[in-house]
């Protein structure tokens, strides 16, 4: 029997014990250490594994408050804009709850696997030709006119959700200099922060942001945010403020990675620690190698979504297969190269 994270934190979060809860599970991901990228910095670093949450990214954290606020409030459906995750996140719940759900995403940007989910479970998939700033627009001032609720991170269950994560962590590591987070649309970050301030811990917390989509690194929105890291293609994020309030008053910072850095991370993961993380998820360990925690001795970097949700960059980035005929020289040929 699992429990989700409302079941597990009903009382640091707005949930009575009679609310509605829809739940799949979500949360209580493993704390990995990190032996190879921790001999690599010389710190003591540990993977927050988030792509398994049910759907595969951290995004379930905070759907699932989300989403048993928008039941106990009696909406009938939900809505979000979406680089993919949160898509697919919102189509799952309201599958779950039995509620119409409608998604926004950019044109030719979403990861295949993403697209599948929000497909396969049924909600409504429109593509807009714009990209993600215009979709979350367009979202609000739609919620603004019609009786649907928006569960992207602008509403606030996302972050009471998304805070827990913080509270896995300090339940398994008495000490925490640093925190390193992936930034898109900026409320995972403003998430953990709250999460770590509501338990009195204040590591330092150090945003990364992909190069080409790095609104919070220049001090100003980017109108074509670019990166081979879909989830964080986000040219001005919503919750700007509280997020550059987190890094400052942590003494921490945010920094920019390039893709070809992002790259490199995700593919030194998924060989060298055996994780396999998206793109997006790997611009924590990025800015990581790239930039160091200010001299922090005790780490974690958050792995925000699972790598199998985009596996048209993760073949991209690797040898090809090997053909071989059905025969034992062949095969002994193939495998001794
Ligand atoms: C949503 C997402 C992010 C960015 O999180 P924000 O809260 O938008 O800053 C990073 N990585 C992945 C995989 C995501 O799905």
């Amino acid at each position: 029997m699992s429990f989700g994270l409302i079941e597990r934190y009903r009382d640091r979060l707005p949930f009575a014990p009679e609310d509605p809860v829809v739940s799949l599970g979500e949360g209580s991901t493993p704390l990995v250490h990190a032996p190879a990228l921790s001999e690599r910095v010389e710190a003591d670093v540990w993977l927050k594994y988030e792509g398994l949450n049910p759907t595969g990214s951290f995004k379930d954290r905070g759907m699932t408050c989300a989403v048993s606020a928008a039941v106990r409030e009696g909406a009938e459906a939900v809505i979000c804009a979406s680089t993919g995750n949160t898509s697919a996140s919102a189509a799952a719940y309201a599958a779950r709850a039995g509620l119409r759900c409608a998604v926004l995403v950019p044109e030719g940007k979403i990861a295949t696997g993403k697209l599948a989910q929000a497909l396969m479970h049924g909600a409504r998939v429109i593509v807009i030709r714009g990209n993600f700033d215009q979709a979350l627009t367009l979202v609000r001032e739609l919620v603004e006119r019609h009786p649907i609720a928006l569960v992207n991170s602008v509403n606030r269950f996302r972050l009471e959700g998304q805070k827990t994560a913080a509270f896995e962590i300090v339940e398994e590591l008495d000490e925490l200099d640093a925190l390193c987070i992936p930034v898109g649309n900026a409320g995972n970050i403003t998430a953990y922060w709250k999460g770590f301030n509501e338990v009195g811990r204040r590591p330092r917390m150090f945003g990364f942001q992909a190069a080409g989509a790095a609104p919070l690194v220049a001090g100003a929105p980017v109108q074509h945010p670019e990166t081979v890291a879909s989830a964080i293609r986000i040219g001005n994020p919503a919750r700007w403020e509280e997020a550059m309030d987190a890094m400052t008053s942590s003494h921490g910072a945010v920094r920019a990675v390039s893709d070809a850095q992002i790259l490199d991370a995700y593919r030194f993961l998924a060989a060298r620690e055996g994780i396999f993380c998206e793109p997006a998820s790997a611009a924590s360990v990025a800015g990581l190698l790239a930039h160091g925690a200010g001299g922090a001795q005790r780490i974690v970097c958050v792995l925000t979504g699972h790598g199998l949700k985009d596996p048209g960059t993760a073949l991209d980035q690797v040898a090809a297969v090997v053909p071989c005929e059905p025969e034992l020289a062949a095969v002994e040929r193939a495998v001794l190269a």
